[in-house]
């Protein structure tokens, strides 16, 4: 964690109240700044100022801690290092890179170690994109680097920087090592491939616009029912076991965007070393790369108290706004935020403040509220039609699956797509367990009328008639029992039980139906509603349903999913053709 230095002072330890250290003689700390705390040089950050007692949050166990230990500040606030070779790294929440670190420190990292985030020996071979006696502004690209074979990484110019290009040149360069040197209008000022950024604040662009392109995830509730929109954001409320951490993981490994940030709170002991294990063998269906070269992952380790998943919600956010300002199309996906949320009314506890709802503090809200502002599309700054993308997907883990909680409702109000988890549908193993009667987007996209989506909002907006009368004939059986019913509302259970098990649920586990692609999303649903529309034509014409039900399209729609992708649209459409001659055939035996 790079910062600034400001004046660099020190004070000494008056109170310790678990994470929260009050700290008296420190001059000229302003707040968010961060601070050495002791022997130990622990993390911590100021988070408040009042007469002579700087209050700071501390990012690492407080154990140990003594009054009257010295307190140093670094003169600059929490600050992520952002440059070639972020992609493929695990880091915690103050961007110390595990991995390394592990090897250092054994199992969990020592409190107060230091580790540079991006290796400062390898070389990267830096391609100017602006010549000497260009001008160039903050954001602009001034060249690129192979950062993976699939991603260029641009360097870019720090904002507040900018001028004339004097001397820029093509090499093998250390991150450090300068790239160009511009004149501005104090003086000439070298540039290299990295650039530092405080956390808590939105890095800028040039023009936000609107989110208009569907994020494919694989995932077809959400691809079909609730879509997200690059640039947009959605949270997955559920309570324990509801799939959370499957559903994120499932759409950090599927999306179709350029980049991944994964920031893991790890609410089982061992989740986040199991996605560790997993990750790196996984590939990238849309690419064949293995997808860890795509993807920071941000762990919260078990041993780094409640603080520090603050910093790394932060820490996430800054990290995918820097891919978003190269022009990519960047997932956020944080789990759980709610753990976060704890941490915040952990910590405003200590500080004595007068709590809100449930103990939490008045601006949680706030806080929840600009996170998720910063998700979303825009024209970063500088030349050039570069356009990129912060989508953020949060899961909230309400106690007891109660979604009226201050953290679930916050976050409700805060995101534009709310993918609710249902304790009933996880406990029959309706996976994912998406409540489809309460769960909405307020994404639309226009589709250009091209082939493929013609037709496909109407098909989508049939299916949902379709469950929503199930559930209410659902309702009216339950008053006077099935046999009350008519064949077309039998026939209505019969086509909507084939829209869940057979199209929304999804195992995440299953090799090829893990990931579904649109078209074959699409040709799904289109086969299951071609089969409800020409069963009901059917039954007008005095065909049973028992018949109808027992027809083998039946039992091929059910398989289909697990089809192989490159054969899957191609059978569908088969599919779909023979269900209108199965019906035709049973309408002429009927006849006869
Ligand atoms: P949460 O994070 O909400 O506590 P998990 O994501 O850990 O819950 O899911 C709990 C269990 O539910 C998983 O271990 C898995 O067995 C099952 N599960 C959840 N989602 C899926 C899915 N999409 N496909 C198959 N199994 C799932
Ligand atoms: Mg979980």
């Amino acid at each position: 964690m790079k910062t600034t230095d400001r004046a660099a002072t020190s004070g000494k330890i008056v109170r310790i109240a678990g994470p929260v250290v009050g700290v008296t003689g420190l001059e000229n700390a302003k707040l968010y700044d961060v601070v050495h705390i002791g022997e130990l040089q622990l993390v911590g950050e100021i988070i408040r100022l009042q007469g002579e007692v700087v209050t700071v949050q501390v990012y690492e166990e407080t154990s140990g801690l003594r009054l009257g230990e010295r307190v140093t500040t670094t003169g600059g606030p929490l600050s992520v290092q952002l440059g070639p070779g972020l992609l493929g790294q695990v880091y915690d929440g103050l961007q110390r890179p595990l991995n390394l670190l592990a090897e250092e420190g054994g199992a969990w990292i020592p409190r107060g170690l230091r580790a540079a985030p991006l290796s400062e020996d390898r070389r990267w071979h830096f391609t100017p994109t602006v010549e000497a006696g260009d001008r160039v502004g903050p954001g602009e690209v001034l060249g690129t680097t192979p950062e993976t074979s699939r991603l260029d990484h641009r360097i870019l110019v720090p904002h507040g920087a900018g001028g004339r290009v004097v001397e820029i040149r093509a090499g093998d360069f250390k991150i450090v090592d300068p790239v160009a040197r511009i004149e501005t209008t104090d003086g000439t000022r070298e540039l290299t491939m990295v650039q530092t950024w405080p956390v808590r604040r939105p890095r800028p662009v040039g023009q936000r616009i609107p989110a208009r392109d569907p994020l494919i995830t694989g995932t077809r509730v959400i691809d079909a029912l609730f879509p997200l929109a690059k640039g947009g954001s959605a949270i997955i409320p559920g309570g324990f076991g509801t799939g959370k951490t499957v559903l994120q993981q499932a759409l950090s490994r599927w999306s179709d965007v350029d980049v991944v940030v994964y920031i893991g709170c790890g609410e089982r002991g061992n989740e986040m070393a199991e996605v560790l294990e997993e990750f790196p063998n996984l590939d990238d269906p849309h690419t064949g790369e293995p997808l860890m070269r795509r993807t920071v992952l941000i762990a919260n380790t078990s041993n780094m108290p409640v603080a520090a998943r603050e910093a790394s919600i932060y820490t996430g956010i800054t990290i995918a706004e820097y891919y978003r300002d190269m022009g990519y199309d960047v997932l956020l996906l944080a789990d759980s935020t709610s753990r976060w949320g704890e941490a915040l009314r952990e910590i405003s506890g200590r500080l004595e403040e007068m709590p809100g709802e449930e103990g939490y503090p008045a601006y949680l809200g706030t806080r929840i509220a600009e996170f998720y502002e910063r998700a979303g599309r825009a024209v970063p700054n500088g030349s050039g039609d570069r356009t990129g993308s912060v989508s953020v997907v949060g899961a909230v883990s309400p106690p007891g699956g109660d979604f009226s909680e201050p953290v679930t409702q916050n976050s409700m109000r805060a995101a534009g797509a709310f993918w609710g988890l249902d304790y009933d549908l996880s406990r029959r193993r309706h996976f994912p367990a998406i409540n489809w009667s309460q769960s909405y987007t307020l994404y639309r996209f226009e589709r250009d009328g091209s082939e493929t989506d013609d037709g496909w909002d109407e098909l989508v907006r049939s299916a949902q008639v379709l469950l929503r009368e199930e559930a209410d004939l659902l309702e009216i059986v339950q008053l006077v029992g099935p046999d009350a019913m008519s064949e077309t509302e039998r026939l209505v259970l019969f086509a909507a039980r084939m829209i869940r098990e057979d199209f929304l649920q999804q195992s995440a586990l299953h090799l090829i139906d893990r990931f579904c692609p649109p078209e074959k999303t699409r040709g799904l649903l289109h086969a299951i509603m071609t089969f409800y529309q020409m069963a009901g034509k059917a039954l007008r014409e005095e065909v049973s349903l028992e018949r109808i039900a027992a027809l083998p399209e039946v039992a091929e729609i059910a398989r289909a999913k697990e089809l192989e992708l490159e054969i899957a649209v191609e059978v569908l459409e088969g599919l779909a053709d023979r269900i209108g001659q199965s019906f035709r055939a049973l309408a002429e035996k009927e006849a006869v």
